[in-house]
């Protein structure tokens, strides 16, 4: 099969392509690129006024499956993925049963690939036993079953001589740790950043310290036995200073942010209540700026979502009872697109670098650029339509957003994997010129 993509607007953060373009995508590849391509035999897309990108990957989703399908399954979370112009996505291990053998990653990998939306799904394995912090893992094994990459995901690694162990044992077995960096003792089971917000409402919050000492504790880990670490989901200004002093000193850490932690601040769960509830917490203004400040800077590499479902009436529970997470796969673009590249905080390339490039490379995946011989996994998405969130209209069975209402811009038209489109606005050509 043949696709020609005529006229998009190429988005290349790793090469020198520019202006408008014409490519030729054939066997899962593209296989051209030109000014007037032509090709009597192909499928023609006209992407006038489109920015065409290498394919979006999101490093951190949660697709609940197995054992939590009510909040979200494969089917579903791929499907919000592909509508969200994402071709590959990393999932999370703290499944039930957890994601933590050979038979799982296997599990998850033949669902994505016989009932998935054809967003590639790479499965992220447990780093601990069970997630229980004190068996490591199988990770060759693991490795060999299809597994990107070890996390304990939503449940932070406390015991630092196993995260010791298992960073040269990663290492070693050609996989990177992701850290969700919350030292457990200090948050508890608390709702929201202890600071004003908290204390307003007479709530425990999980302070700023917990994560940063965390971070801290890898950073040190990581300069220590020389290997790799993966902050998830900073959010926090001392947070990015600790990645950016120990990057400086050529530490390879690397970390990711989320658009809530740049798009809001802990005032949220005042609006909100519990739809404003994630861990981390949204923080307080300063903290928000310095992940602005560190996605410019490139102390932040990678934009994720922690695409996280619950049921509507897990999230219909009072502020302290009810569970934490957002649902992002489907809004991520276009917050990124609003808030970095409309602000004119970053270039569109910059934008892509974080939502694309820089985690395909964390991943060890073959994604991420875009020119002759890539993969023809492709983004194709309208910079200036402006539309409202709507979580009525998403294909996630998670509804839990607190941007619901919110005016956006930047739309995801086309979703293109191996040179086939899975996922295709229903307004189908691009609405505006650039
Ligand atoms: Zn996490």
């Amino acid at each position: 099969m043949k696709l020609l993509i005529k006229q998009g607007t190429v988005v290349d953060p790793t090469g020198g392509l520019k202006g408008k373009m014409d490519f030729l995508l054939e066997d899962g590849r593209i296989k051209c690129i030109g000014s007037e391509l032509y090709e009597p035999r192909a499928q023609v897309l006209n992407a006038e006024g489109c920015c065409v990108a290498p394919g979006l990957v999101d490093m951190h989703v949660h697709l609940r499956d197995p054992g939590f399908t009510d909040k979200e399954d494969i089917i579903t979370g791929t499907a919000a993925a592909a509508r969200g112009g994402f071709t590959s996505i990393a999932c999370m291990a703290n499944t039930r049963p957890v994601a933590d053998s050979p038979e799982i990653i296997q599990y998850i990998r033949d669902k994505a690939h016989r009932q998935g939306s054809g967003t590639l799904v790479w499965p992220v394995a447990a780093l601990s036993v069970g997630e229980k912090g004190q068996e490591m893992t199988d990770f060759r094994a693991l490795k060999e079953a299809g597994a990107v990459a070890l996390s304990d995901d939503g449940v932070p690694v406390m015991n630092a001589n196993l995260m010791r162990d298992a960073l040269l044992k990663a290492a070693r077995a050609g996989l990177p740790i992701l850290c969700h960096e919350e030292d457990r003792d200090m948050v508890q089971n608390y709702a929201v950043h202890e600071g004003r917000v908290s204390r307003q409402l007479g709530i425990h919050g999980r302070p700023a310290i917990a994560e940063e000492i965390m971070i801290m504790r890898d950073a040190m880990l990581a300069e220590e036995t020389g290997q790799p670490v993966h902050i998830c989901h900073i959010s926090t200004e001392k947070g990015v200073a600790i990645v950016r002093r120990y990057k400086k000193r050529g530490v390879k850490i690397t970390c990711e942010t989320c658009p809530q932690y740049f798009t809001l601040t802990h005032e949220q769960v005042l609006l909100q209540g519990s739809l404003a509830r994630v861990n981390p917490p949204l923080r307080p203004t300063r903290d928000r700026d310095a992940i602005l400040e560190g996605l410019v800077d490139g102390t932040i590499d990678c934009i994720v979502t922690d695409h996280a479902p619950h049921t509507a009436s897990e999230k219909a529970l009072p502020l302290t009872e009810a569970p934490s997470g957002m649902v992002g796969l489907e809004t991520s673009l276009a917050l990124s697109l609003t808030r970095l590249y409309h602000t004119g905080l970053m270039s569109l390339e910059q934008v892509i670098q974080r939502m694309s490039t820089n985690p395909a490379k964390l991943l060890g995946l073959s994604k991420g650029w875009i020119g002759i011989g890539a993969d023809a996994d492709l983004t194709i998405f309208d910079p200036n339509e402006s539309w409202v969130i709507d979580p009525v209209q998403f294909r996630s069975k998670g509804r839990n957003t607190p941007f619901a209402g919110t005016r956006v811009k930047g739309r995801v038209k086309y979703t293109i994997v191996g040179g086939r489109i899975i996922f295709a606005d229903e307004g189908e050509r691009c609405s505006m010129p650039m």
